[in-house]
């Protein structure tokens, strides 16, 4: 996708609407605190980029959150880089490409970490917590947990997927930008 299509300031409704449990996630814990662990910066960073956030506006969505709880000048000589690295600016110049579903899921996620997958790295009780904060039915949430009892993780989502977007023909979720790119061509037709 484009680079540029979409701004900082269409991520609030996008994930409420388009984004999969992971980076929703992300997106809230950033919101709320204003700030982000390495392993949050990469997962997030990517999918963002991968849904058409360009570098400036990359930039400006990081420091405006980080700014509300650190200088300026911290903000530029902690974090850039790790942004402008992202896009392929720094470094090596890689381009880095968004994490799939196979990755987020056998990463390591600590105590206290945001990233990973939610359907497999919350307990039972924040995630049933999560998705009747989402708006799932009782019914809804009751079949996604049993995938989860399964570790069916990723059946999990698309349950999730399926409930979020009745009308919706829905293919096994295998990676967050696919899941945002069905989302949206639902939403947009
Ligand atoms: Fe994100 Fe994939 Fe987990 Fe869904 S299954 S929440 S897209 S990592």
């Amino acid at each position: 996708k484009a680079e540029g299509v979409v701004s900082p300031e269409d991520l609030d409704p996008l994930s409420r609407v388009s984004f999969p449990p992971c980076m929703r996630q992300l997106h809230e814990s950033i919101r709320k605190t204003h700030h982000a662990k390495h392993g949050t910066r990469m997962q997030y960073g990517l999918f963002l980029k991968s849904i058409g956030l360009g570098l400036d506006d990359a930039v400006r969505f990081w420091r405006d959150e980080f700014t509300k709880t650190m200088t300026p000048e911290k903000f530029q000589s902690h974090y850039l880089y790790n942004i402008r690295h992202n896009y392929g600016q720094e470094g090596k110049r890689t381009a880095y490409s968004a994490f799939s579903c196979m990755k987020i899921l056998s990463g390591s996620v600590g105590a206290g970490d945001c990233h990973g997958c939610p359907f497999k790295h919350n307990s039972q009780p924040l995630l049933k917590q999560q998705l009747e904060n989402y708006g799932i039915p009782l019914l809804g949430i009751q079949s996604i947990m049993d995938f989860v009892s399964q570790q069916q993780y990723q059946l999990a989502c698309t349950k999730y997927f399926e409930i979020t977007h009745p009308s919706a023909t829905v293919e096994v979720i295998y990676h967050p930008n696919q899941f945002f790119e069905m989302s949206r061509k639902i939403h947009t037709g």
